[in-house]
This record gives C-alpha cells, sequence and structure tokens, in this order.
C-alpha cells in the first residue's frame, strides 16, 4: 500500500525506518534559533533550487536533511564522472546510468529523508516557463552557473516579491547574496549589466568542493532564517509594510571569501539602488526574453571573478563566476 505522497512522487519509496520527527530533529530543534515551532514551520516549507550541480547539491542535502517540507529540484543536465568530486547528491551509479540530476537527487534525498517531498524537474529555467517552474515557491536558491539565468530569477523574484539567494563558487572562490525584495539591493542593483571582463568558469579555473560547500552551507543557513522567522525581532521594511518574520540576523550584504588567499569581502546590499532597473523602475527585461546574449561565447563572457576588490565588485567591470557549461546551468 503506497500513501498519497508516495503516489505523487514516485521518488519517495517504502518509508524505510519509522523516525518520529522529534527524533529526526530533536539536535536542530535545540538549537535556539529553530526550536519546536520553526521545526515545524519548515515542515511547511517550499523551496525550488535551481540548478543541481555542486551547489545545488549541496543546498539540497542540508535543506532536506534539515526537514524543508517541500524542496523543488529543477536541473536539465545528466550526471557525470566529472561531476562527482563536488557535486555531493550523486554517486558513480548514477553517473554510470547518465540518470537526470534532478532524478536522481531526489532519489538520494529520499534514501536520508523520506518524510519530505521532492519534486524533481529536468528542465531549463527560461522565460517560458519559469512561472510555471517556480509556482508555489516560498524561496528560490541559486544552484545556476550563468548569470543570464541568475538575472531572469531576479526578475521574476522581484516581481513576486519573493525572496532568493544568489550563491556562486569557481575555483577556491565562493559569493553569496540574499536578494529580499522592497528590503535589500537586488542583484540587477549591484551588477546593473552583465559582467564583463575576466572570464574565469569551472573549466577553466577549476574548483575546490569545499568552496561549494562554504557558499551552500552559508545560503542554507539564510533560508532556514527565511523560513522559521522571527517575529519577536521582525523589521519594517521600507515601505513601511512590517514584515514580522524577516529575522534581523538575516545578512544584508554581498559576500565574497577566497578560500585559497584567505581574502575577503562585503559590501553592503542593505538598500535598493536609486533608479535600478529591476527593482526600481520594474523593467523586466529578462522576464521579457530580451536579456539574453545571443552567441555561446557571450554567454561566457558574462563570467568574471569578483573579489579582487570592493570596488571592482561595484564597478560592473568584473562580477561573479558561472561554473560549468556555457549551455548547462549547474555548477
Ligand atoms: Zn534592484
Amino acid at each position: 500500500m503506497t500513501s498519497l505522497a508516495q503516489e505523487n512522487h514516485p521518488h519517495k519509496p517504502a518509508a524505510p525506518l519509522d523516525v518520529h520527527i522529534s527524533d529526526r530533529y530533536s539536535r536542530q530543534i535545540l538549537f535556539r534559533g529553530i526550536g519546536t515551532e520553526g521545526q515545524a514551520r519548515l515542515a511547511r516549507s517550499q523551496v525550488a533550487i535551481v540548478g543541481c550541480g555542486a551547489t545545488g547539491s549541496a543546498l539540497a542535502a542540508l535543506l532536506g536533511r534539515a526537514g524543508v517540507g517541500t524542496l523543488r529540484i529543477i536541473d536539465r543536465d545528466y550526471v557525470e564522472p566529472s561531476n562527482l568530486q563536488r557535486q555531493s547528491l550523486f554517486d558513480e551509479q548514477d553517473a554510470s546510468e547518465s540518470l537526470p540530476k534532478a532524478i536522481a537527487a531526489a532519489r538520494k534525498i529520499a534514501a536520508f529523508n523520506s518524510q519530505i517531498v521532492v519534486e524533481p524537474k529536468v528542465d531549463d529555467v527560461v522565460p517560458a516557463n519559469i512561472e510555471a517552474l517556480l509556482e508555489g515557491m516560498e524561496i528560490i536558491l541559486d544552484g545556476t552557473d550563468n548569470f543570464e539565468t541568475r538575472y531572469l530569477i531576479n526578475d521574476f523574484a522581484v516581481k513576486n516579491s519573493l525572496p532568493w539567494i544568489y550563491s556562486a563558487a569557481v575555483g577556491s572562490y565562493a559569493a553569496t547574496m540574499n536578494v529580499l525584495p522592497g528590503e535589500t539591493a537586488c542583484l540587477a542593483c549591484i551588477f546593473p549589466d552583465s559582467p564583463r571582463g575576466i572570464v574565469d568558469t569551472c573549466e577553466t579555473s577549476g574548483i575546490l568542493n569545499s568552496a561549494v560547500n562554504l557558499v551552500a552551507s552559508i545560503a542554507a543557513t539564510e533560508t532556514l532564517k527565511l523560513l522559521v522567522g522571527d517575529e519577536t525581532h521582525g523589521t519594517e521594511r521600507s515601505d513601511g509594510i512590517k514584515a514580522p518574520h524577516l529575522p534581523k540576523t538575516l545578512r544584508k550584504t554581498l559576500l565574497s571569501f577566497d578560500l585559497w588567499t584567505n581574502e575577503h569581502a562585503e559590501i553592503t546590499a542593505a538598500k535598493p539602488r536609486p533608479n535600478c532597473r529591476t527593482c526600481g523602475n520594474r523593467d523586466f527585461i529578462h522576464l521579457a526574453g530580451k536579456g539574453r546574449p545571443e552567441s555561446a561565447p557571450a554567454r561566457r563572457a558574462l563570467a568574471a571573478k569578483a573579489w579582487s576588490s570592493s570596488s571592482s565588485l561595484l564597478s560592473g567591470l568584473t562580477g561573479p563566476p558561472r561554473c560549468g557549461t556555457a549551455t548547462g546551468v549547474a555548477a
């Protein structure tokens, strides 16, 4: 006999172990920032992860084990041997079968937490399908490898007042920023145009799995803060609307860290940039399909290192890195 959840989600196997929720999450419930109520909120939460390569895998693993009730994992690529060094949800069997990453991820998560719902979507997020793919989600997480998709997510999130978290890793470098529409800067506030200049990708510079895990750990923790909320220490948004569930501990900076050199930078993203195309003028060119580069070289040119200095981060001359192939979505 299968449960309704299993019928709707064929990648959920029959529960191999009857773990009571209070046992499974006991150590997390003990943590003051989560508690019993916070854990219950996590169970009711719905999070989308766009791209399930290295960063997406790590995000999905952390949030799946933490008990986020629904994870929608979107990726159109297939598991390859070169992924195994850093893409923690996949194994040699997945690579030998060339399984779609979204499907392999759902199977792996079901093996360690059969009490949550995972919705695998073998697809690429593009202007034509982003509304359908992200419908009903509370938070969008960035597991992508390209700025073009990130701009598209930014347009969708700002238009629909949904929080999203930018994450990137290449070489030994990691960068992340929370985007809270109506509260903080959006991606286009920080990078008004597609970054040009230094091209640096996982294919040219490689990638350390520790850089991936660092950025995923930070982004997953910010996600937990957003989902659990904080009614006691809620903040008032810039438009005067009370946002009781937005905790003060949410980071409002663009944070970057190079694990090899120990260089790090943090620049403020606390306020939207005046006249920002996206969150100021609400001109959603990427949702309209106008912001997509036409050629692979142009797509590759969207990638760049961003850690050299705070000023270079802001200048738009360099920008966040991307990782993976020009056409793939996951690092
Ligand atoms: Zn903006």
